[in-house]
């Protein structure tokens, strides 16, 4: 089984389309969350997102926020503009499919989540802390999540230690469970590398591919300032961060 792993979109198209290009045919698609807040095309991202066959999508923290389900005051100055400009932004239709996104699926031995298992929406596994809890408290031998923007891998190695990769681009990873996997983010990578992320699993076999494809980052660029969006979120999509 082929799954194509996205996250954190944050409504941006153009590294969408690069990303569903390089992939290829898949037999699924997963996606962990955030696919509107930041980008300039919300409603486009999440159309060309829900035309996906065999789509399982779960709500991230910026998707839970744009429908009202949790309170704005968790954002920062810059990501309450970008988060109020969205909701005024919002199709119905856009709305309806974001407000109905469940905080927790499992599906072929995977838990997939926003943040971590234990805090859907909310915690960011980018620290051996979080990350050995996750892989304690984890019910399926995989847990997929996004939140961070950095493709990461973590685990127990044969001596019981926790211990993390960063994936490179195009190499294939198979660790034995528990393992924590980030694809990293489509939309808004900061890991200082522009180009989007995403991952093709297989879960079947627990083979983990990390991928990364180089898109137009000046046109979404220019679509954030020509939305009177924050420029901070439209210089990080060039820089990576
Ligand atoms: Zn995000």
């Amino acid at each position: 089984m082929r799954v194509l792993v996205l996250s954190d979109i944050h409504g941006n198209l153009p590294a969408l389309e690069a990303v569903l290009e390089d992939a290829g045919v898949v037999d699924a698609t997963w996606c962990l969350g955030d696919v509107v807040g930041y980008g300039a095309q919300p409603n486009e991202a999440a159309a060309r997102l829900r035309k996906l066959p065999n789509l399982t999508c779960v709500m991230g923290n910026h998707d839970a926020a744009a429908v009202g389900k949790i309170d704005q005051d968790a954002f920062n100055d810059e990501a309450l503009l970008s988060l109020r400009w969205t909701i005024n932004v919002l199709t119905p239709d856009t709305r309806e499919f974001l407000k109905d996104l469940p905080e927790k699926i499992e599906v072929e031995g995977c838990t997939l989540v926003h943040g971590s298992p234990r805090s859907p929406i909310w915690e960011y596994i980018g620290d051996p802390y979080s990350a050995e809890v996750a892989l304690l408290g984890i019910a399926t031998p995989y847990g997929l999540v996004g939140h961070t923007h950095h493709p990461l891998v973590f685990y127990f190695d044969e001596h019981g230690m926790l211990t993390w990769v960063f994936p490179v681009d195009g190499q294939k990873y198979i660790i034995k469970p528990p393992v924590i996997f980030n694809p990293g983010s489509v939309g808004q990578p900061r890991d200082r590398d522009p180009r989007a992320a995403y991952a093709i699993f297989d879960p079947q076999n627990g083979v983990w591919e990390s991928h990364r494809v180089q898109y137009d980052t000046l046109e979404s660029s220019d679509l954030i300032q020509q939305a009177g969006l924050p420029l901070r979120h439209a210089i990080r999509l060039v820089e990576g961060w």
